[in-house]
């Protein structure tokens, strides 16, 4: 066994609704655009071109009912509802017959982005990572255990600030469904378990303040709830 030269963090984990375990987090990574009215109010045209990712770290995960402070070196943060998926079972170039196969559960996650760091860095080229993948960026909700909820491929997705709803799409409008992204992610990457894989956002993304109060949720997934706090305040 490895000794190490000063305390090894305690590893990123999530959730899992009405148990005491939590789900031990490996990586996360993001679809980019997956739903098309979002696309379109990126900029972007919706289309069946693959889907390309991004990815935070795994400790950028909070929990539900927490207090994130307004990040640093932003003036237009913003939300972003995401559908979850929680890998279980290890797996290279998956097909997407048996793709559902490795999931583990669902939940539902808050993709909290900077989006003007987001679009100077693709304007020029730059990696999403400042935009993207800072800390406490991923607020995510206990997550659901397949064998009590199954597969949800339908049902509303909704975000609301200072309870005026957002976003409001359904899940069904999808580009790339679950069994796709798991498949095509797996061409590059050896899926393993504790990775997470956040689905992308519908339209409706807006830029939140201090005190705002950001809920939302899945049909059958449950909720989540956070608040903006000051800058700097934890
Ligand atoms: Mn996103």
């Amino acid at each position: 066994m490895s000794r190490f030269v000063f305390a090894p963090p305690a590893p990123a984990s999530v959730a899992i609704a009405n148990e005491a375990e939590r789900f031990p987090i490996r990586r996360i990574f993001c679809v980019g655009r997956n739903y098309a009215a979002h696309a379109r109010e990126m900029g972007k045209d919706p289309d069946r071109e693959p889907p390309f990712f991004f990815t935070k770290p795994a400790d950028a995960v909070v929990d539900t009912g927490t207090a994130v402070p307004y990040p640093p070196e932003t003036s237009n943060f913003h939300y972003e509802i995401e559908l979850i998926v929680a890998i279980g079972r290890e797996g290279f170039n998956i097909a997407p017959a048996s793709a559902l196969d490795h999931v583990f559960a669902y939940g539902v996650g808050i993709d909290l982005t900077r989006r003007d760091l987001q679009f100077e860095a693709r304007d020029k080229g730059r990696p999403w990572d400042w935009g993207k993948a800072f800390d406490n960026s991923a607020p995510i909700a206990p997550l659901h255990r397949v064998t009590s909820v199954g597969h949800p491929a339908k049902g509303r997705i909704w975000l609301a600030v200072n309870d005026v709803v957002k976003q409001d799409a359904d899940l069904a409008e999808l580009i790339w469904p679950v069994p796709d992204i798991i498949a095509i992610l797996s061409r590059s990457m050896r899926l393993k378990p504790g990775d997470l894989i956040m689905t992308g956002t519908p339209a409706g993304v807006g830029a939140i303040s201090v005190g705002d109060r950001v809920t939302g949720g899945i049909d059958g997934l449950g909720t989540i709830d956070i608040t903006i706090a000051p800058s700097g305040s934890i």
